[in-house]
């Protein structure tokens, strides 16, 4: 019974997540702290850039709920999990698959990646704090298919 439940707690955290980071993206970085997400709007000059400060508060987040559920056995563990597989997915999608912070030249061919990829691109084609769109990370909705002409690139 408790694996089913701890199941149910991670996956709903992990939803969440998707749906908090979107949330955060709109309302939060592309308003009162733009001066932290510009950064990741505009070129970077060297590896890291000020807007991976917000991955960093997750991480505050996540490691004193897994640290505590540990101890106490209790499911809040599971919510630091989620947390925490969130951001390791998040980085591999949004940093790696589309920003190719770590150089891979891999093409990839699946239609949901391939939209996820468009619409984070139109995303970026926004180099201001107003006016943009896609502010998801893991979901794109369905009018982002086929909607980008080829050969537009991440203008960052
Ligand atoms: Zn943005
Ligand atoms: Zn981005």
């Amino acid at each position: 019974m408790m694996i089913i439940l701890n199941t149910l707690i991670f996956t709903a955290t992990f939803i969440l997540m998707e749906v908090l980071a979107w949330f955060s993206h709109k309302y939060i970085l592309h308003g009162v702290l733009w001066s932290v997400h510009k950064s990741h709007h505009s070129p970077r000059h060297g590896w890291f850039e000020l807007n991976d400060v917000v991955s960093l508060l997750y991480g505050i987040v996540a490691a004193p709920l897994i640290y505590y559920g540990v101890q106490l056995e209790h499911w809040m563990l599971w919510v630091g999990i989620g947390i925490t597989v969130y951001g390791v997915v998040y980085f591999i999608f949004h940093d790696i698959i589309i920003h190719r912070r770590i150089k891979i030249k891999y093409r990839f061919q699946h239609p949901y990646i391939k939209r996820l990829i468009r619409a984070h691109k139109i995303h970026h084609k926004h180099q201001e704090k107003e006016d943009s769109e896609a502010f998801g990370f893991l979901y794109a909705a369905k009018k982002y298919e086929q909607t980008m002409k080829r050969g537009v690139t991440i203008e960052r």
